[in-house]
């Protein structure tokens, strides 16, 4: 009987792949073909600098901006608001600062090890090539906007993270197509790129099923029950897959999954935009971020990609490509030289928990289920680590980490 990996994005990709590689038989469900969700069109980064709980200070101080503007980088639409309640309450609750010291720690503990296990994932699968050399440079106008940001430096100090502040010049000898308008950047080195997030999954799950993996495509709507635990899955199309264990990793959805196992878990999305723009005029080697703009450039190799931007509307609404636009501008405030000639748009729903920690965890409820979910903006950036650490949780291997802050009941 196989372990049923639900979702092949590249979080689910990357725990079938591994317990594939460790010897279990797995099947990986999904009602796409692989990658076809959030980690589609991401930003491409492994941004192990940026593990900071969304409810920090710094962010709560410009909410109220960001909210009244309808460009700003922060939207909820009206009619999803009543439904939001409930996570924002948690959010809120993840803003005392006792808690966000635990979440940064948190967060901290798996960008500390993101490398290890993502180099050793793209050596065993030959796919080195895929992961850029450069870093990232953050951006700011003035020393006042940098300063606005000095939390996130801080932060970066108390756990160790490398940086390196640079003046306007240093940093457009770098990166020559930046505004003159720039005083001062921070690199980022370790903030490297996938050079596609897509054909990542692609790959990887081609990989997988040339160990002896199975693609299963097909949607799951429901559970069969046996003993304490999991026995099988059905699909909406009437098939049924038996399983030894079940890992859920279906991103946003997931939480659709577990409530049919009466195991609630507060997921929301926060949709994200991007534009990719195949004849920019222009060519970069590291990605850029402009915290008080909000957006981030990244150098795929299918040209410069541009995106960020939440929007709290749910599963269900139309995406508004507005909010792609928006970030085009603000894009070519940074770069002028930037065209937006030949463009592609595209919408993904993050896996959003209200504490920014993903959960990764045995089922507190079934025996033989596991989640691996709530992603939100670090899912490529975690998928490696999550693989190894889901197949020890799976294989009843101890994990290299202590696994209480990630636990589905924690809430
Ligand atoms: C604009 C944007 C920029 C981002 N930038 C970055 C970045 O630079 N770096 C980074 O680390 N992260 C980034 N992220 C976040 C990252 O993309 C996500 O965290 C990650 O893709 C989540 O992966 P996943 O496998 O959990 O979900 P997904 O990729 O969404 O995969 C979930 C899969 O589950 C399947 N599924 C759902 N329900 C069912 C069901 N019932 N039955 C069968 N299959 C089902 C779906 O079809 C889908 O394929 C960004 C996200 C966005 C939107």
């Amino acid at each position: 009987m196989p372990c049923v990996v639900v979702g092949a994005g590249i979080v689910g990709t990357a725990i079938a792949y591994e317990l594939q590689r460790r010897g279990e038989t797995v099947s990986l469900v999904d009602r796409n073909a692989p990658g076809i969700g959030a980690s589609y069109g991401n930003m491409a980064s492994i941004a192990v600098t940026e593990f900071m709980p969304a409810s920090r200070p710094g962010v709560w101080a410009q909410m109220p901006k960001w909210l009244l503007d309808p460009e700003g980088p922060v939207r909820v639409r009206p009619a999803y608001l009543p439904k939001l309640v409930p996570w924002f309450l948690r959010f809120l609750a993840a803003s005392r600062p006792s808690k966000l010291r635990e979440l940064e720690a948190a967060g901290a503990v798996l960008c500390g090890r993101v490398y290890e296990d993502l180099d050793a994932l793209l050596k065993q699968t030959g796919l080195k090539d895929m992961l850029s050399a450069e870093g990232c440079l953050s951006l700011y106008t003035d020393e006042a906007e940098f300063r606005k940001d000095r939390d996130h430096i801080e932060t970066l100090d108390r756990f160790g993270f490398r940086y390196e502040v640079l003046g306007g010049n240093a940093m457009r000898d770098l990166e020559p197509a930046l505004t003159t308008n720039i005083a001062k950047a921070v690199l980022f080195p370790d903030n490297r790129s996938i050079a596609d997030p897509y054909k990542l999954v692609v790959a990887l799950a081609e990989r997988f099923q040339a160990l002896g993996g199975s693609i299963v495509q097909g949607e799951v709507t429901a559970f069969e029950h046996g003993g304490e635990g999991v026995s099988g899955l059905r699909l909406q199309d009437g098939r049924r897959i038996e399983a030894k264990c079940v890992v859920l990793a279906a991103g946003a959805f997931t939480a659709r999954l577990s409530a049919l196992l009466k195991e609630p878990i507060p997921l929301e999305t926060e949709r994200g935009y991007h534009t990719q723009i195949m004849a920019p005029g222009i060519s970069m080697r590291h990605s850029i971020i402009w915290p008080a703009r909000a957006f981030m450039v990244t150098p795929t190799a299918g040209g410069l990609r541009v995106g960020g931007t939440v929007e709290m509307a749910g599963l269900k609404a139309a995406p508004d490509f507005r909010r792609a636009r928006i970030l085009v501008k603000r894009a070519q405030e940074a770069l002028p030289g930037l065209k937006a000639e030949q463009t592609s748009e595209w919408m993904g729903h993050r896996p959003a928990l209200p504490d920014t920690i993903p959960v990764m965890s045995r089922s507190a409820k079934r025996r033989n289920v596991f989640y691996a979910t709530g992603h939100g903006h670090l899912g490529l950036t975690y998928a490696a680590t999550t693989g190894r650490l889901m197949a020890d949780l799976v294989m009843g291997a101890a994990p290299p980490v202590d696994m209480k802050p990630y636990r589905v009941d924690r809430f």
